[in-house]
């Protein structure tokens, strides 16, 4: 359902910050990003349990998940997606041999209808809120110290909170309860550092980032839990920051992430209490299939145009 992942130092990011930084190439899974873990466990159990068919409602790295799942563990599977889902991620779904249905104008929708075609013979795959889900996630802390890193701080992309929670389950299963963990966001998908703030779950009317992958609108209640049990803290960049998180990768590792992916890079260079007191850092390469080396360049092109532009009008 997923591989091992290489732990790899970065000389780049390690010098730069005159620390070690150890980068867990999730990118690397088959999917293309850590959604392989968690999602491939808990097909692994549903199908166990009886399941004829799994049904996600993602046509993000989660739904590509689910497929390649269901591939290999020869069930089918059915992804709704709305009308906004890209060619591109419907192509790689059903590339994985799932049936790609197209519904509705937004997410909602498409997961109302997700929701409303199940049989009882199917299992549901929530994107990020199900303890199999993090379960499975923890198996990238358990390579991480079997490999003989012990970090002093975590770095991790935030979404709907299910990296995280699966993360800290790893660090915990590990006696690595103490470490603190940094979650990071863009600017526009801090649906994590909002509710921190406010001290209870919030909502986001809108994701207004281009990190897709980190657009749930709300995270789940766990992810709020464990910040009152632990270490943790939050970090938000910009889209741009994220952006040119990417192209360090690309330029010093020759690896294509998601802007959701390149914030965590971005945040090293936060003031956050936890990364700036750490000797050791574990930064989580999420990955993500849906950015290519083509966009990454458009969007910072976009931005140096705008930048350019203003200075011509002053
Ligand atoms: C899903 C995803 C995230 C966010 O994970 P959550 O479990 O929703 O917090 C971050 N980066 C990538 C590339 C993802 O696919």
């Amino acid at each position: 359902m997923f591989i091992e992942t290489p732990l790899l130092e970065s000389r780049a990011l390690s010098q730069r910050l005159n620390k070690s930084v150890w980068l867990k190439m999730e990118a690397m899974q088959p999917t293309g990003s850590f959604k392989a873990r968690g999602i491939g466990h808990a097909c692994t159990v549903y199908k166990e349990r009886g399941a004829r068919r799994f049904v996600s409602s993602s046509g993000g790295n989660a739904g590509l998940a689910v497929a390649y799942a269901g591939r290999k563990l020869g069930v089918p599977v059915l992804v709704v997606v709305p009308e906004t889902t890209s060619e591109r991620a419907k192509h790689l779904i059903a590339r994985e041999d799932a049936e790609v249905v197209v519904h509705g104008k937004s997410w909602q929708e498409a997961n109302e209808f997700a929701l409303a075609s199940r049989t009882s013979a199917d299992a549901f795959l929530h994107p990020f809120d199900d303890p199999l889900i993090w379960e499975g996630h923890a198996t990238m802390i358990d390579e991480v110290v079997r490999a003989g890193c012990t970090p002093d701080a975590l770095v991790l992309s935030v979404g709907g909170g299910g990296l995280l929670c699966g993360a800290i389950e790893g660090l915990r299963r590990n006696g690595l309860a103490s470490v603190p963990v940094v979650a990071v966001e863009t600017l526009g998908a801090d649906s994590y550092a909002q509710s921190l703030a406010a001290g209870a779950r919030i909502e986001l009317p809108a994701i207004t980032s281009i990190a897709t992958s980190l657009g749930a609108r709300s995270v789940c209640e766990e992810a709020l839990a464990l910040a009152r049990q632990r270490p943790v803290s939050s970090v938000v960049v910009t889209d741009q920051q994220a952006v040119a998180g990417c192209l360090e990768l690309l330029d010093e590792h020759r690896i294509v992430v998601e802007p959701a992916c390149g914030a965590s890079v971005a945040a090293l260079d936060s003031d956050d209490a936890a990364l700036r007191d750490a000797r050791n850092i574990l930064l989580i390469v999420c990955g993500g299939v849906g950015a290519n080396v083509d966009q990454l360049t458009r969007w910072q092109a976009g931005w140096q145009a705008e930048a350019g532009a203003a200075i011509q009008s002053r």
